[in-house]
Protein backbone atom coordinates (compact mmCIF):
# COMPACT_ATOMS: atom_id res chain seq x y z
CA UNK A 1 0.00 0.00 0.00
CA UNK A 2 1.26 3.11 -1.11
CA UNK A 3 0.24 5.99 1.49
CA UNK A 4 -1.63 8.43 0.41
CA UNK A 5 0.56 12.07 -0.56
CA UNK A 6 0.17 14.41 2.48
CA UNK A 7 0.07 17.52 -0.18
CA UNK A 8 -1.85 15.70 -3.00
CA UNK A 9 -2.46 17.53 -6.49
CA UNK A 10 -5.99 19.15 -7.00
CA UNK A 11 -6.37 15.68 -9.18
CA UNK A 12 -5.66 13.46 -6.35
CA UNK A 13 -7.66 15.16 -3.60
CA UNK A 14 -10.52 16.55 -5.38
CA UNK A 15 -11.13 14.76 -8.69
CA UNK A 16 -14.62 16.74 -8.68
CA UNK A 17 -13.85 20.14 -9.13
CA UNK A 18 -10.63 18.84 -11.46
CA UNK A 19 -13.01 17.68 -13.35
CA UNK A 20 -14.95 20.82 -13.87
CA UNK A 21 -12.37 22.85 -14.50
CA UNK A 22 -10.58 20.42 -17.53
CA UNK A 23 -14.21 20.79 -18.87
CA UNK A 24 -14.28 24.54 -18.39
CA UNK A 25 -10.42 24.79 -19.97
CA UNK A 26 -12.01 22.24 -22.97
CA UNK A 27 -15.15 24.31 -23.40
CA UNK A 28 -12.96 27.85 -23.71
CA UNK A 29 -10.76 26.36 -26.26
CA UNK A 30 -13.63 24.77 -28.65
CA UNK A 31 -16.26 27.08 -28.22
CA UNK A 32 -16.66 30.84 -29.99
CA UNK A 33 -16.39 33.14 -27.46
CA UNK A 34 -17.72 36.71 -28.33
CA UNK A 35 -19.20 37.66 -24.47
CA UNK A 36 -17.93 41.08 -24.96
CA UNK A 37 -16.54 41.53 -21.03
CA UNK A 38 -14.63 38.20 -21.47
CA UNK A 39 -11.27 37.61 -23.17
CA UNK A 40 -8.52 34.55 -22.40
CA UNK A 41 -5.60 35.45 -19.93
CA UNK A 42 -1.43 34.72 -20.51
CA UNK A 43 -0.08 31.36 -19.04
CA UNK A 44 1.73 34.20 -17.33
CA UNK A 45 -1.02 36.00 -16.01
CA UNK A 46 -3.06 32.34 -14.82
CA UNK A 47 0.90 31.28 -13.08
CA UNK A 48 0.76 34.74 -10.94
CA UNK A 49 -2.97 34.52 -9.68
CA UNK A 50 -2.31 30.74 -8.67
CA UNK A 51 0.63 31.93 -6.92
CA UNK A 52 1.23 31.48 -2.89
CA UNK A 53 0.73 35.19 -2.39
CA UNK A 54 -2.85 34.42 -1.95
CA UNK A 55 -1.23 32.71 1.67
CA UNK A 56 -1.26 36.77 2.71
CA UNK A 57 -2.43 39.22 4.54
CA UNK A 58 -1.18 42.53 3.71
CA UNK A 59 -3.87 45.86 4.97
CA UNK A 60 -2.22 48.67 4.15
CA UNK A 61 -0.41 50.23 1.28
CA UNK A 62 3.75 49.67 0.81
CA UNK A 63 5.65 50.98 3.69
CA UNK A 64 2.53 51.67 6.10
CA UNK A 65 0.99 48.14 6.67
CA UNK A 66 -0.93 45.85 9.47
CA UNK A 67 1.06 43.09 9.50
CA UNK A 68 4.29 41.69 9.26
CA UNK A 69 6.91 39.64 6.48
CA UNK A 70 5.82 42.07 3.96
CA UNK A 71 9.67 41.68 2.00
CA UNK A 72 7.85 40.32 -1.31
CA UNK A 73 4.88 41.75 -0.93
CA UNK A 74 5.73 45.39 -0.68
CA UNK A 75 7.93 45.33 -3.97
CA UNK A 76 4.96 43.48 -5.40
CA UNK A 77 2.32 46.27 -5.33
CA UNK A 78 4.72 48.63 -5.68
CA UNK A 79 5.68 47.32 -8.79
CA UNK A 80 2.12 47.08 -10.24
CA UNK A 81 1.45 50.53 -9.08
CA UNK A 82 4.45 51.90 -11.21
CA UNK A 83 3.33 49.86 -14.12
CA UNK A 84 -0.30 51.01 -13.85
CA UNK A 85 0.33 54.49 -13.87
CA UNK A 86 3.56 54.24 -16.15
CA UNK A 87 0.82 52.35 -18.66
CA UNK A 88 -1.87 54.39 -18.42
CA UNK A 89 0.07 57.79 -17.87
CA UNK A 90 -1.97 59.02 -14.02
CA UNK A 91 -0.22 60.13 -11.23
CA UNK A 92 -1.77 57.77 -9.17
CA UNK A 93 -2.87 54.69 -9.11
CA UNK A 94 -4.48 51.84 -6.58
CA UNK A 95 -4.72 48.36 -7.89
CA UNK A 96 -6.21 46.66 -4.58
CA UNK A 97 -10.03 47.39 -5.96
CA UNK A 98 -11.18 43.10 -6.01
CA UNK A 99 -13.28 44.09 -8.99
CA UNK A 100 -14.91 46.97 -11.04
CA UNK A 101 -17.79 47.13 -8.88
CA UNK A 102 -15.88 47.73 -5.54
CA UNK A 103 -13.59 49.72 -7.43
CA UNK A 104 -16.98 52.47 -8.32
CA UNK A 105 -18.36 52.52 -4.85
CA UNK A 106 -14.67 53.43 -3.82
CA UNK A 107 -14.71 56.20 -6.42
CA UNK A 108 -17.71 57.29 -5.12
CA UNK A 109 -16.75 57.35 -0.97
CA UNK A 110 -13.72 59.13 -2.25
CA UNK A 111 -15.28 61.66 -3.80
CA UNK A 112 -19.06 62.32 -3.01
CA UNK A 113 -20.69 62.83 0.33
CA UNK A 114 -23.48 60.05 1.08
CA UNK A 115 -26.33 61.24 -1.01
CA UNK A 116 -24.73 63.46 -3.19
CA UNK A 117 -26.29 63.48 -6.96
CA UNK A 118 -24.43 61.77 -9.57
CA UNK A 119 -25.37 61.04 -12.93
CA UNK A 120 -24.57 58.17 -15.27
CA UNK A 121 -25.38 56.20 -18.65
CA UNK A 122 -28.42 54.46 -18.23
CA UNK A 123 -28.36 50.64 -18.12
CA UNK A 124 -30.84 50.32 -21.00
CA UNK A 125 -28.99 52.57 -23.17
CA UNK A 126 -25.48 50.65 -22.42
CA UNK A 127 -24.41 51.88 -19.13
CA UNK A 128 -23.67 49.88 -16.11
CA UNK A 129 -25.42 49.03 -12.87
CA UNK A 130 -22.74 50.79 -10.48
CA UNK A 131 -23.11 54.24 -12.52
CA UNK A 132 -26.45 54.56 -10.03
CA UNK A 133 -28.77 52.16 -11.36
CA UNK A 134 -31.79 51.96 -9.18
CA UNK A 135 -31.23 48.39 -7.85
CA UNK A 136 -27.31 48.90 -7.49
CA UNK A 137 -25.91 50.56 -3.64
CA UNK A 138 -24.53 53.45 -6.55
CA UNK A 139 -28.67 54.41 -7.32
CA UNK A 140 -29.37 53.45 -3.43
CA UNK A 141 -27.06 55.37 -1.56
CA UNK A 142 -26.49 58.24 -4.10
CA UNK A 143 -29.42 60.60 -5.66
CA UNK A 144 -28.83 59.20 -9.45
CA UNK A 145 -29.65 61.11 -12.59
CA UNK A 146 -28.97 58.87 -15.53
CA UNK A 147 -28.73 60.13 -19.52
CA UNK A 148 -29.34 57.97 -22.49
CA UNK A 149 -28.60 58.16 -25.81
CA UNK A 150 -30.78 59.76 -29.13
CA UNK A 151 -34.01 58.41 -30.45
CA UNK A 152 -32.69 58.65 -34.14
CA UNK A 153 -28.93 57.59 -34.04
CA UNK A 154 -28.32 55.69 -30.93
CA UNK A 155 -25.44 57.97 -30.19
CA UNK A 156 -25.01 59.67 -26.35
CA UNK A 157 -26.70 63.12 -26.32
CA UNK A 158 -24.16 65.37 -24.94
CA UNK A 159 -26.62 68.25 -24.97
CA UNK A 160 -29.12 66.32 -22.44
CA UNK A 161 -26.05 65.20 -20.66
CA UNK A 162 -25.46 69.40 -20.29
CA UNK A 163 -29.25 69.68 -19.66
CA UNK A 164 -29.52 67.33 -16.95
CA UNK A 165 -26.03 68.51 -15.36
CA UNK A 166 -27.24 72.31 -15.28
CA UNK A 167 -30.86 71.31 -13.68
CA UNK A 168 -29.26 68.71 -11.34
CA UNK A 169 -25.91 70.03 -10.10
CA UNK A 170 -24.52 66.69 -9.42
CA UNK A 171 -21.18 65.84 -7.84
CA UNK A 172 -19.71 63.11 -9.95
CA UNK A 173 -20.63 62.58 -13.68
CA UNK A 174 -19.71 59.14 -15.28
CA UNK A 175 -19.04 58.23 -18.25
CA UNK A 176 -18.23 54.97 -19.39
CA UNK A 177 -20.74 51.80 -20.42
CA UNK A 178 -20.64 47.79 -21.01
CA UNK A 179 -22.86 48.17 -24.05
CA UNK A 180 -22.13 50.95 -26.42
CA UNK A 181 -20.50 50.47 -29.30
CA UNK A 182 -18.84 53.69 -29.78
CA UNK A 183 -15.65 56.19 -29.23
CA UNK A 184 -16.59 58.50 -26.48
CA UNK A 185 -15.72 62.34 -26.18
CA UNK A 186 -13.82 62.76 -23.16
CA UNK A 187 -13.11 66.29 -24.16
CA UNK A 188 -16.56 67.16 -24.03
CA UNK A 189 -17.79 65.12 -21.00
CA UNK A 190 -14.70 67.30 -19.17
CA UNK A 191 -16.12 70.57 -19.98
CA UNK A 192 -19.66 69.71 -19.00
CA UNK A 193 -18.45 68.43 -15.51
CA UNK A 194 -16.49 71.66 -15.36
CA UNK A 195 -19.47 73.95 -16.23
CA UNK A 196 -21.31 72.37 -13.36
CA UNK A 197 -18.33 72.16 -10.84
CA UNK A 198 -18.92 68.12 -10.59
CA UNK A 199 -15.70 65.52 -10.95
CA UNK A 200 -15.98 63.81 -14.04
CA UNK A 201 -14.68 60.10 -13.78
CA UNK A 202 -14.54 57.73 -16.74
CA UNK A 203 -15.16 53.86 -16.17
CA UNK A 204 -13.56 52.14 -18.97
CA UNK A 205 -14.01 48.51 -17.66
CA UNK A 206 -14.82 47.20 -21.67
CA UNK A 207 -12.17 49.41 -23.11
CA UNK A 208 -8.82 49.37 -20.67
CA UNK A 209 -7.37 46.92 -23.20
CA UNK A 210 -7.73 49.63 -25.98
CA UNK A 211 -6.76 52.96 -24.46
CA UNK A 212 -3.73 51.84 -23.57
CA UNK A 213 -3.11 50.34 -27.10
CA UNK A 214 -3.90 53.75 -28.10
CA UNK A 215 -7.17 52.25 -30.20
CA UNK A 216 -9.47 54.21 -28.02
CA UNK A 217 -8.85 57.59 -26.67
CA UNK A 218 -7.48 58.11 -23.28
CA UNK A 219 -9.85 59.58 -20.84
CA UNK A 220 -6.73 60.14 -18.34
CA UNK A 221 -5.91 63.93 -19.23
CA UNK A 222 -9.50 64.99 -18.99
CA UNK A 223 -10.97 62.73 -15.60
CA UNK A 224 -10.18 63.49 -11.59
CA UNK A 225 -10.32 59.86 -11.11
CA UNK A 226 -10.72 56.28 -14.15
CA UNK A 227 -11.85 53.80 -12.78
CA UNK A 228 -11.58 50.11 -14.98
CA UNK A 229 -11.99 46.26 -14.63
CA UNK A 230 -8.75 44.01 -15.05
CA UNK A 231 -10.14 41.22 -17.01
CA UNK A 232 -12.14 42.55 -20.09
CA UNK A 233 -9.45 44.00 -22.96
CA UNK A 234 -6.78 44.18 -20.75
CA UNK A 235 -6.46 40.76 -20.19
CA UNK A 236 -5.58 40.80 -17.02
CA UNK A 237 -7.23 38.53 -13.89
CA UNK A 238 -10.56 39.04 -12.52
CA UNK A 239 -10.16 42.91 -10.35
CA UNK A 240 -10.03 46.35 -10.59
CA UNK A 241 -8.14 49.50 -10.72
CA UNK A 242 -7.88 53.22 -9.97
CA UNK A 243 -6.42 55.77 -11.53
CA UNK A 244 -6.50 59.26 -10.62
CA UNK A 245 -4.68 62.93 -10.50
CA UNK A 246 -2.57 63.37 -7.24
CA UNK A 247 -4.83 65.45 -5.10
CA UNK A 248 -7.64 62.93 -4.81
CA UNK A 249 -4.83 60.23 -3.91
CA UNK A 250 -5.26 60.09 -0.45
CA UNK A 251 -9.14 60.06 -0.54
CA UNK A 252 -9.05 57.03 -3.01
CA UNK A 253 -6.49 54.77 -1.30
CA UNK A 254 -8.69 55.78 2.09
CA UNK A 255 -11.83 54.98 0.46
CA UNK A 256 -10.09 51.73 -1.19
CA UNK A 257 -8.79 50.41 2.57
CA UNK A 258 -10.12 50.81 5.17
CA UNK A 259 -13.31 52.65 3.46
CA UNK A 260 -14.47 49.60 1.65
CA UNK A 261 -12.36 46.70 2.07
CA UNK A 262 -10.10 44.77 4.12
CA UNK A 263 -6.99 42.89 3.02
CA UNK A 264 -5.54 42.99 -0.88
CA UNK A 265 -5.69 39.96 -2.91
CA UNK A 266 -1.67 39.70 -3.42
CA UNK A 267 -2.32 36.82 -6.23
CA UNK A 268 -4.30 39.08 -7.98
CA UNK A 269 -2.18 42.17 -7.68
CA UNK A 270 0.87 39.97 -8.60
CA UNK A 271 -1.66 39.02 -12.07
CA UNK A 272 -2.18 42.50 -12.19
CA UNK A 273 1.45 43.61 -12.24
CA UNK A 274 2.00 40.84 -15.27
CA UNK A 275 -0.59 42.01 -17.30
CA UNK A 276 0.22 45.94 -16.92
CA UNK A 277 3.76 44.74 -18.40
CA UNK A 278 2.16 42.79 -21.12
CA UNK A 279 0.04 45.28 -22.01
CA UNK A 280 2.63 48.15 -22.65
CA UNK A 281 4.32 46.19 -25.62
CA UNK A 282 4.43 47.04 -29.18
CA UNK A 283 2.30 43.52 -29.66
CA UNK A 284 -0.20 44.63 -27.35
CA UNK A 285 -0.92 47.45 -29.11
CA UNK A 286 -1.10 45.94 -32.07
CA UNK A 287 -3.20 43.23 -30.67
CA UNK A 288 -5.45 46.24 -29.59
CA UNK A 289 -6.21 47.74 -33.00
CA UNK A 290 -6.41 44.24 -34.30
CA UNK A 291 -9.14 44.17 -32.26
CA UNK A 292 -10.93 47.32 -33.25
CA UNK A 293 -10.40 46.36 -37.32
CA UNK A 294 -12.02 42.78 -36.62
CA UNK A 295 -14.88 44.22 -34.82
CA UNK A 296 -15.49 46.67 -37.89
CA UNK A 297 -14.59 43.65 -40.17
CA UNK A 298 -17.48 41.54 -38.46
CA UNK A 299 -19.75 44.40 -38.64
CA UNK A 300 -19.61 44.58 -42.26
CA UNK A 301 -20.12 40.69 -42.50
CA UNK A 302 -23.35 40.65 -40.67
CA UNK A 303 -25.17 44.03 -41.99
CA UNK A 304 -24.34 42.31 -45.50
CA UNK A 305 -25.91 39.35 -44.12
CA UNK A 306 -29.28 41.69 -43.33
CA UNK A 307 -28.60 42.03 -39.87
CA UNK A 308 -29.76 45.85 -37.62
CA UNK A 309 -26.57 47.02 -35.75
CA UNK A 310 -27.69 49.71 -33.03
CA UNK A 311 -25.50 52.81 -34.43
CA UNK A 312 -25.17 50.79 -37.21
CA UNK A 313 -21.40 49.53 -36.61
CA UNK A 314 -18.64 50.01 -33.77
CA UNK A 315 -15.73 51.87 -33.16
CA UNK A 316 -14.33 49.43 -30.24
CA UNK A 317 -14.38 45.35 -29.59
CA UNK A 318 -18.36 45.37 -29.57
CA UNK A 319 -21.49 45.17 -31.61
CA UNK A 320 -25.01 45.01 -30.45
CA UNK A 321 -27.77 43.42 -33.29
CA UNK A 322 -31.55 44.28 -32.97
CA UNK A 323 -32.67 40.83 -33.69
CA UNK A 324 -36.47 42.39 -34.53
CA UNK A 325 -36.27 41.75 -37.43
CA UNK A 326 -35.04 38.38 -37.51
CA UNK A 327 -38.07 37.60 -35.09
CA UNK A 328 -36.20 36.31 -32.25
CA UNK A 329 -35.60 37.10 -29.11
CA UNK A 330 -31.92 38.30 -28.21
CA UNK A 331 -31.94 35.71 -25.35
CA UNK A 332 -34.00 32.82 -27.03
CA UNK A 333 -31.36 33.75 -29.44
CA UNK A 334 -28.11 33.32 -27.49
CA UNK A 335 -29.46 29.98 -25.54
CA UNK A 336 -30.02 28.54 -29.17
CA UNK A 337 -26.41 29.96 -30.08
CA UNK A 338 -24.71 28.60 -26.91
CA UNK A 339 -25.85 24.92 -27.74
CA UNK A 340 -24.18 25.11 -31.18
CA UNK A 341 -20.50 26.72 -29.27
CA UNK A 342 -21.58 30.33 -30.01
CA UNK A 343 -21.19 32.36 -26.44
CA UNK A 344 -22.78 35.69 -26.66
CA UNK A 345 -25.31 37.30 -24.63
CA UNK A 346 -29.20 38.54 -24.82
CA UNK A 347 -29.07 42.67 -24.23
CA UNK A 348 -31.42 45.34 -23.81
CA UNK A 349 -31.09 47.79 -27.03
CA UNK A 350 -31.73 51.29 -26.70
CA UNK A 351 -35.78 51.71 -25.95
CA UNK A 352 -36.00 47.83 -25.95
CA UNK A 353 -39.89 47.21 -26.20
CA UNK A 354 -39.09 43.92 -24.95
CA UNK A 355 -38.20 43.24 -21.04
CA UNK A 356 -34.79 43.53 -19.79
CA UNK A 357 -34.50 39.63 -19.34
CA UNK A 358 -35.79 38.92 -22.36
CA UNK A 359 -34.61 41.52 -24.37
CA UNK A 360 -34.67 42.54 -28.52
CA UNK A 361 -30.78 42.26 -28.97
CA UNK A 362 -27.27 40.80 -28.27
CA UNK A 363 -24.20 41.67 -27.55
CA UNK A 364 -21.02 40.37 -29.12
CA UNK A 365 -17.28 41.26 -28.73
CA UNK A 366 -13.94 40.21 -30.34
CA UNK A 367 -11.70 40.42 -27.86
CA UNK A 368 -11.34 36.53 -27.29
CA UNK A 369 -11.00 35.81 -30.90
CA UNK A 370 -8.44 38.82 -31.13
CA UNK A 371 -6.43 37.01 -28.27
CA UNK A 372 -6.42 33.84 -30.14
CA UNK A 373 -4.76 35.25 -32.99
CA UNK A 374 -7.72 35.80 -35.80
CA UNK A 375 -7.47 38.95 -38.46
CA UNK A 376 -10.22 40.68 -40.21
CA UNK A 377 -10.26 37.93 -42.84
CA UNK A 378 -11.32 35.38 -40.30
CA UNK A 379 -14.33 37.45 -39.40
CA UNK A 380 -16.29 36.44 -42.46
CA UNK A 381 -16.42 32.87 -41.23
CA UNK A 382 -17.62 33.92 -37.60
CA UNK A 383 -20.10 36.21 -39.46
CA UNK A 384 -21.36 32.64 -41.35
CA UNK A 385 -21.62 31.04 -37.74
CA UNK A 386 -23.15 33.39 -36.19
CA UNK A 387 -25.94 34.09 -39.13
CA UNK A 388 -26.46 30.10 -39.66
CA UNK A 389 -27.27 29.23 -35.59
CA UNK A 390 -29.44 32.62 -35.71
CA UNK A 391 -31.67 31.68 -39.05
CA UNK A 392 -31.87 27.79 -37.39
CA UNK A 393 -32.92 29.46 -34.04
CA UNK A 394 -35.63 31.64 -35.39
CA UNK A 395 -36.85 28.76 -38.13
CA UNK A 396 -37.65 26.74 -35.35
CA UNK A 397 -38.72 28.65 -32.37
CA UNK A 398 -35.91 29.03 -30.82
CA UNK A 399 -35.25 25.78 -30.72
CA UNK A 400 -32.64 24.60 -33.29
CA UNK A 401 -32.39 20.53 -33.87
CA UNK A 402 -30.33 19.09 -31.79
CA UNK A 403 -28.49 17.20 -35.16
CA UNK A 404 -27.41 21.14 -36.17
CA UNK A 405 -25.93 22.07 -33.25
CA UNK A 406 -23.62 19.23 -32.94
CA UNK A 407 -22.99 19.44 -36.99
CA UNK A 408 -22.22 23.28 -35.96
CA UNK A 409 -20.25 22.48 -32.81
CA UNK A 410 -18.43 20.04 -35.07
CA UNK A 411 -17.53 22.86 -37.71
CA UNK A 412 -16.50 25.60 -35.05
CA UNK A 413 -13.78 23.12 -33.07
CA UNK A 414 -12.49 22.71 -36.52
CA UNK A 415 -12.26 26.18 -37.06
CA UNK A 416 -10.52 27.58 -34.10
CA UNK A 417 -8.04 24.10 -34.11
CA UNK A 418 -5.50 26.96 -35.86
CA UNK A 419 -5.96 29.39 -32.99
CA UNK A 420 -4.51 28.25 -29.31
CA UNK A 421 -6.31 29.71 -26.53
CA UNK A 422 -3.55 31.80 -24.54
CA UNK A 423 -3.29 30.02 -21.18
CA UNK A 424 -4.71 26.94 -21.97
CA UNK A 425 -2.58 25.34 -24.98
CA UNK A 426 -3.48 22.61 -27.31
CA UNK A 427 -6.37 20.26 -26.31
C1 LIG B 1 -17.86 44.97 -16.12
C2 LIG B 1 -18.07 46.37 -15.68
C3 LIG B 1 -17.98 46.73 -14.33
C4 LIG B 1 -18.00 45.73 -13.18
O1 LIG B 1 -16.98 44.90 -13.08
P1 LIG B 1 -17.06 43.63 -12.08
O2 LIG B 1 -15.63 43.26 -12.06
O3 LIG B 1 -17.96 42.66 -12.75
O4 LIG B 1 -17.56 44.11 -10.77
C5 LIG B 1 -18.04 48.06 -13.99
N1 LIG B 1 -18.21 49.00 -14.93
C6 LIG B 1 -18.34 48.69 -16.23
C7 LIG B 1 -18.53 49.78 -17.22
C8 LIG B 1 -18.29 47.37 -16.65
O5 LIG B 1 -18.47 47.08 -17.93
Amino acid sequence: MTQAPRDPSLAQADPQVAALIRGEDRRQRESLRLIASENYVSRAVLEASASAFTNKYAEGYPGRRYYEGMDFIDPLESLAIERAKSLFRAEHANVQPYSGSPANLAVLLALCKPGATTMGLSLPAGGHLTHGWKVSATGIYYQSVQYGVRRDDHRIDLDQVRDLAKEHRPALIWCGHSAYPRTLDFAAFAEIAAEVGAHLVADIAHVAGLVVGGAHPSPVPHCAAVSTTTHKTLRGPRGGLILCRKEHAAAIDKAVFPGLQGGPHNHTTAAKAVAFAEAATPEFSAHAHQVVHNAKALAEQLIARGYSLVTGGTDNHLLLIDLTAQGISGRRAAIALNRGGIELNGNAIPFDPRKPFDPSGVRLGVASLTSRGMKTEHMEQVAAFIDRGIAEAAAKGGEPDEAFCTALRGEIREFLAPFPAPGLGEA
